[in-house]
């Protein structure tokens, strides 16, 4: 085929520096094809509320089944894909199919209230994205008010204006949008109250310092008292241990991803999951003062 001359080509030279531009140009290829021959899967996470107990939420997180290399993670690629430009294409493809996954997952009753998407710095730039995530929710009848949108401090950032102006246009159609790794960017705070955020997703570096000593938990406990204060529901991202869950427990951390519940799983995984488990009587949002 013409892939393995090109192989052939490029192995004349032996260098690591020109093994490693063929790997590129063959991811970007293989990227390039991925999405007309249904190579991405979507694994899902769920996050659990302060007691562990119930499913609140879940995250969709993007993985590419590479016929030759195996499984790959966004760390792989997705940098790649805003590089070259397929971003758009693979944030319009997951944000499609979660939407319609989760659908069947409210039709089946056995849905949490919300389902969340992450957003690349890129996507928000394009004039187009409000309406393609509102035509695919009406596409397959979802309620806005089951998607949450994940976005990074960064893009914010970087252009507030226009951040605000998409942000806006989103929260009227119900959807809600989580800061992910909230305290890693760089960020004045003053968005929080002039944005319509909804969820902070305390980044997991701070969460794996939470042992005792340590200044992670300064910074946990500072993220969820502001939380607390501004109305703003906290989830905690890479809960690995009892010792980690018990702590923000105690914080009233109103959710909690990781590994100590789940690893990101398969729909099908989810599914029985989601069967067994009771459904949530609650979403994480935080109650209003005087409600509880
Ligand atoms: P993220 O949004 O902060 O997602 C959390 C990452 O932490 C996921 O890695 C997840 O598998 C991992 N994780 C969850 N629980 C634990 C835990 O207890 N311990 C540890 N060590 N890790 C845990 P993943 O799936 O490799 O995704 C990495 C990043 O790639 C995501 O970080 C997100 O920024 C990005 N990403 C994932 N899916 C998409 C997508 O569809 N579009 C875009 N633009 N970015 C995506
Ligand atoms: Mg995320
Ligand atoms: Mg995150
Ligand atoms: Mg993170």
């Amino acid at each position: 085929s013409v892939k393995n001359d090109t192989r052939g080509g490029y192995a004349f030279y032996s260098s690591n520096m020109n093994s490693q531009f063929s790997q590129h140009l063959d991811l970007e290829m293989g990227l390039r094809r991925a999405l007309t021959n249904h190579e991405f899967v979507i694994h899902y996470q769920p996050q659990y509320d302060t007691q562990g107990l119930h499913v609140c939420g879940i995250e969709a997180l993007l993985r590419w089944q590479h016929p030759e290399r195996g499984l790959l993670y966004p760390g792989d690629f997705i940098h790649l894909a805003e590089e070259v430009g397929l971003i758009g294409q693979v944030t319009e493809w997951i944000l499609d199919t979660s939407i319609r996954q989760m659908k069947a997952w409210v039709d089946e009753g056995i849905a949490p209230p919300r389902i969340a998407i992450n957003l690349s710095t890129l996507d928000l730039k394009r004039s187009n994205l409000v309406d393609e995530i509102i035509d695919s929710l009406d596409r397959h009848g979802l309620p806005g008010q089951n998607l949450e949108l994940e976005i990074t401090e960064n893009l914010i950032v970087q252009d507030i204006n226009m951040a605000t102006q998409r942000l806006n246009a989103l929260a009227r159609h119900g959807i809600s949008i989580a800061i992910d790794d909230f305290g890693t960017g760089y960020s004045s705070l003053s968005y929080l109250h002039q944005l319509p955020i909804h969820t902070l997703k305390i980044d997991r570096s701070f969460v794996q310092d939470i042992d005792p000593e340590s200044t992670g938990r300064s910074v946990v406990d500072a993220i969820i008292a502001m939380g607390h204060s501004l109305d703003l529901t906290i989830v905690a991202e890479g809960v690995e241990t009892q010792e980690q869950h018990a702590w923000l427990a105690q914080r009233e951390c109103h959710g909690m991803q990781g590994y100590l519940f789940n690893r990101p799983m398969p729909a099908e995984e989810l599914q029985s999951i989601l069967k067994t488990s009771r459904p949530a009587t609650h979403s994480m949002i935080a109650a209003p003062a005087g409600e509880e």
